[in-house]
């Protein structure tokens, strides 16, 4: 399933072909993904200019001319690639499925982005721009965990008192949007943080951030940012904008590695695997206290 890198990194190679563009032409090719296509899908999107291309936690958000935004979201299986309509240029990608082509928007460049999805768990809709914020998705999500508003502060009055495991408060979408499992578990051994340990621990009596917890923000964000930046070193085959080409599973220290050695302490047969709140949590208890 993609996480927030994958879709961030979808973002990064969408965004040259979409924004300023105009949709020239949209093709859908059923009725539905996860949920039905809003009634006049295809023809409230025509003729539209695009503004912008962001990404709230696991959602693309395409602002339109129209103050409307297409709001899109890769389910498990969903990606974007990006074809010319140039024959002379013509990119092919063999040994596709082609048959999971759901959605064509044409550009006015003379690109088309091309969402496919076999599973089908992907879905988009349209909302007005203003309604973002507030609108079921996302009115409960926290912070963004690239941004500066994720800092040991901040983690320090979201953990302040809680007995909950800091793994699991990594994985409350109430404080922080769209961190995911993974990268929670390479973000914690970074920190040399125990996942066991309960959130209220890294926080002193006077509710500010301990030693440990200061060195948290920083390692979520390198976690993350490397798996971006190994997701746009695959650009140049353009797979870039493929949420479905998967984890950069090389570059784990934890992550999927039970009974493997650990990299930063050198403890043979060291990683381990628990289960917390029905995930798996992979530690090393030599490094992560
Ligand atoms: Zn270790």
């Amino acid at each position: 399933m993609p996480e927030l890198p994958e879709v961030e990194t979808v973002r990064r190679g969408l965004a040259p072909a979409m924004i300023n563009r105009q949709i020239v032409q949209v093709e859908v090719r059923r009725k539905d993904l996860r949920f039905p296509f809003p009634s006049n899908f295809t023809h409230s999107l025509i003729g539209r200019e695009i503004l912008a291309l962001r990404r709230r936690a696991k959602y693309l958000l395409v602002d339109l001319d129209d103050q409307m935004s297409l709001i899109m979201h890769l389910g498990m299986s969903g990606s974007f690639r990006i074809e010319e309509e140039t024959l002379g240029n013509f990119i092919h990608v063999r040994n596709r499925l082609f048959a999971h082509d759901h959605v064509t928007f044409h550009l006015s460049n003379g690109q088309r982005v091309i969402y496919n999805d076999p599973r089908r768990f992907g879905f988009m809709l349209l909302i007005p721009t203003v309604e973002i914020m507030t609108h079921g998705y996302f009115s409960h999500l926290g912070v963004e965990p690239l941004s500066n508003l994720l800092n040991a502060e901040f983690l320090a009055r979201g953990f302040h008192h809680r007995k909950t495991s800091v793994k699991s408060l990594l994985l409350d979408q109430h404080l922080i949007a769209g961190i995911g499992n993974i990268y929670a578990c390479e973000a914690l051994h970074e920190a040399k943080i125990s996942p066991l340990r309960q959130g209220r621990d890294l926080v002193t009596q006077q509710g500010r951030p301990s030693a440990a917890l200061k060195r948290l923000p920083k390692t979520i964000k390198n976690v993350l940012e490397k798996a971006i930046s190994a997701g746009g070193s695959s650009l140049r085959d353009h797979r870039q904008t493929d949420g479905a080409m998967g984890y950069f599973q090389h570059q784990f220290k934890v992550y999927g590695r039970e009974n493997e050695s650990c990299y930063t302490c050198g403890a043979k047969k060291n990683i381990s695997r628990i289960d917390q709140s029905g995930r798996s949590t992979f530690y090393c208890p030599g490094c992560q206290k």
